[in-house]
């Protein structure tokens, strides 16, 4: 049977007082697979995340999530709905505990069924988590706090995590681990929506790379382009 699909979007349009960000973009996401989304600073990639969960006004000629309409719902309601969005930077609660930061993740649950089963995979997944449970988030390093975002992102069991640029700024070793738990997070079964700058890495991860250059979608690449660095250079150049 064919697999379901989670994510549509089309026709997608961002602007910015006027001013186009994204025009015309279309891609979709099925269930558990991993999508990527690369190009330059500026190239509209935040923003297509942003729209889709409700964070930006946009407009689409569809935008669905599982069959239902995403425009115009509050972001509270996407999220419970399905979708996890992990911010670019490290987007933890400082003063909180490791603990409380898992803890409202999972409020975003739209059920506590599974919970348990839940934070002990996050915690299998990133140690450092179960070793640190107690200690102040923003005590953390900056790899150790993207681990921390991811895992309550995925407290919340979203159907599609989408993360914006998790890479950003962090060291080779936990770059490594964040792609590392990507791609365990797909082999669970959640999709993944990636934004990355690290287009080798995201590409050869990814079923499907879109590159967003001046807000449109110029190329596609599968995981077979991941080491055809002049194509990967093309499409950053968009040329
Ligand atoms: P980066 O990697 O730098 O985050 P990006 O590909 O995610 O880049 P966006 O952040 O979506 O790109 O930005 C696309 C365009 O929209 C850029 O020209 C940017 O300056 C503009 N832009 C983004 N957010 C806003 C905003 N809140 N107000 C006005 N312009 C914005």
């Amino acid at each position: 049977s064919a697999p379901e699909r989670l994510l549509t979007v089309a026709g997608l349009r961002v602007s910015y007082r006027g001013i186009a960000a994204v025009t015309d973009v279309d891609f979709h996401v099925d269930a558990g697979e991993l999508v990527g989304i690369i190009g330059p600073n500026g190239a509209g990639k935040s923003s297509t995340m942003h729209a889709i969960v409700g964070a930006v006004r946009a407009s689409a000629t569809t935008l669905e999530f599982a069959g239902r309409g995403l425009a115009g719902q509050p972001t509270e309601r996407i999220a419970r709905r399905g979708i996890a969005l992990v911010q670019e930077g490290h987007n933890v609660f400082g003063r909180l505990t490791v603990r409380e930061n898992l803890r409202l993740g999972s409020t975003a649950r739209a059920s506590s069924d599974g919970l348990a089963e839940d934070l002990r995979w996050v915690l299998s997944l990133f140690p450092i988590l179960d070793e640190f449970a107690d200690r102040q988030a923003g005590l953390l390093s900056g790899g150790q706090q993207q681990q921390l975002a991811i895992g309550r992102a995925l407290l919340a069991a979203p159907r599609l995590l989408a993360l914006d640029e998790p890479s950003l700024g962090l060291s080779p070793t936990a770059v490594d681990t964040v792609f590392a738990s990507i791609a365990a997070i797909r082999e669970r079964g959640t999709a993944v929506l990636l934004v990355e700058q690290r287009a080798q890495q995201a590409v050869a991860a990814a079923d499907r790379t879109h590159v967003l250059s001046e807000g449109r979608i110029t190329m596609t690449l599968g995981p077979e382009h991941a080491n055809d660095s002049a194509l990967l250079m093309k499409a950053y150049l968009g040329s």
